[in-house]
């Protein structure tokens, strides 16, 4: 296939793969933090790391929308659909269809509940494919109070924004939207200002590789300011094995060479200025939160959107009174620490054992593009392995 078979070609990986070996100064270790699900999902899928020399280490970043929607948002979702979980009676209204990617629907919410558990208890939550398929239900069920559960960071935004477009155009009166979009910006922002980088010093990181999908909305130019102000090369790269080892590369030089610039390595999708189109739409219908809680990150200034006020109809929020409440992540999940770079799936102490894909305890297990259900899937004895190599590595170096 066009476009992919070439990004996944061994040979070429090993070419790549001596030329970062030969790059790369073996006084120095490199931490590059991979921004994305989608890049941690091919890493793992692909054995990259087995390619990087011991001193390139990749840190997963909080890139998989699943994965960051927090406890409470999950819960509210529920409440939604199954009110007397909440201690609430409906009074009078039509009955609530949510409708919800799959991966949505397995994560651990609060009260042992998840979407998929509320749905056994007799929930009308649907699985639907697009935002599209939403909007479709709502034409077709009239007497149902339809809610999409919009979720991911900015791809996903305009889709959400063309659908209550259209529920306007058609005077749906049964549709809204319960919006969770968050950006990508504001979450890197908010890495490279952790106290874990800034004070503590305890999580280091020299470059990004940027997210592919999203950058073809918004384009290249809104990572500047990392360049610029905190002095962290990006690369913009795509999701195929070969982009990532291609960006990994561009980032060693751009490390050895002093340099901290905005590099676009998916260039077959990315431009500077993004998609002028999708972009005016966002901005037509959404405005920005003041703050929004992400899972490992807390409240995030200015990091989320909301409906803007002449679309509130399609506002669940202000349609529904849901009420958001802080719940914290299960004790044993390191799920917060991982999306924050700080640890690995294998430090935390049930991965792989109580929680595995089938029996999620935390998000990252849920979607592929989850970190701990990357590794486990793909490659958790390496991991391990790998760990202990690094390990070793680092206090010969040190020492
Ligand atoms: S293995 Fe499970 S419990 Fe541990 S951090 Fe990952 S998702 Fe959370």
């Amino acid at each position: 296939m066009k476009y992919v078979d070439e990004f996944r070609d061994g040979a070429l990986a090993r070419v790549i793969a001596e030329r970062i070996a030969r790059a790369v100064d073996p006084r120095r270790v490199y931490h590059f933090m991979e921004f994305c699900g989608g890049h941690t999902h091919a890493i793992s899928r692909y054995g990259v790391t087995d390619l990087l020399p011991a001193n390139v280490v990749m840190v997963h970043g909080p890139g998989c929308p699943v994965c960051v929607l927090p406890i409470g948002r999950i819960d509210m979702a529920i409440d939604l659909v199954l009110p007397a979980a909440a201690g609430k009676v409906p009074g009078k209204r039509k009955d609530v269809t949510l409708c919800t990617y799959a991966d949505t629907m397995r994560v651990p919410a609060s009260r042992g509940l998840s979407l998929m558990k509320a749905k056994a208890k007799g929930a009308d939550v649907r699985m639907v494919y697009s935002a599209a398929d939403a909007l479709r239900i709502a034409q077709d069920e009239p007497g149902r109070e339809v809610v999409f559960f919009a979720i991911g960071f900015e791809t996903t935004t305009p889709p959400t924004a063309l659908v209550v477009r259209q529920a306007a155009q058609l005077g749906l009166a049964n549709f809204s939207v319960f919006v969770n979009h968050v950006l990508t910006p504001s979450a890197i922002a908010h890495i490279l200002e952790s106290p874990e980088v800034r004070e503590l010093g305890t999580m280091v990181i020299d470059g990004f590789i940027g997210p592919a999908h999203v950058s073809t909305i918004i384009g290249s130019q809104p990572y500047d300011y990392f360049a610029e102000e905190y002095a962290k090369p990006v690369v913009i790269a795509g999701f195929e094995p070969l982009d990532v080892m291609q960006a990994v590369e561009m980032l060693v030089r751009q490390v050895n060479e002093g340099r901290a610039e905005v590099e676009n390595e998916f260039t077959r999708a990315v431009t500077p200025e993004g998609n002028a189109k999708a972009k005016a739409l966002v901005a037509e219908l959404f405005e920005l939160r003041r703050a929004f809680e992400w899972r490992g990150l807390g409240r995030v200034p200015y990091s989320a959107l909301r409906l803007k006020e002449p679309w509130a109809a399609f506002d669940a929020e202000r349609r529904f009174p849901m009420t958001e409440h802080s719940v914290p992540d299960n004790k044993a999940c390191e799920c917060g620490a991982i999306l924050r770079g700080v640890k690995k799936p294998v430090d935390c102490k049930v991965f792989g054992t109580v929680c595995t894909p089938e029996n999620p305890m935390g998000s990252c297990m849920v979607s592929s593009e989850g970190a701990c259900a990357a590794h486990y899937t793909y490659g958790r004895y390496r991991s391990a392995a790998r760990s202990a190599v690094r390990s070793r590595t680092t206090c010969a170096r040190s020492t």
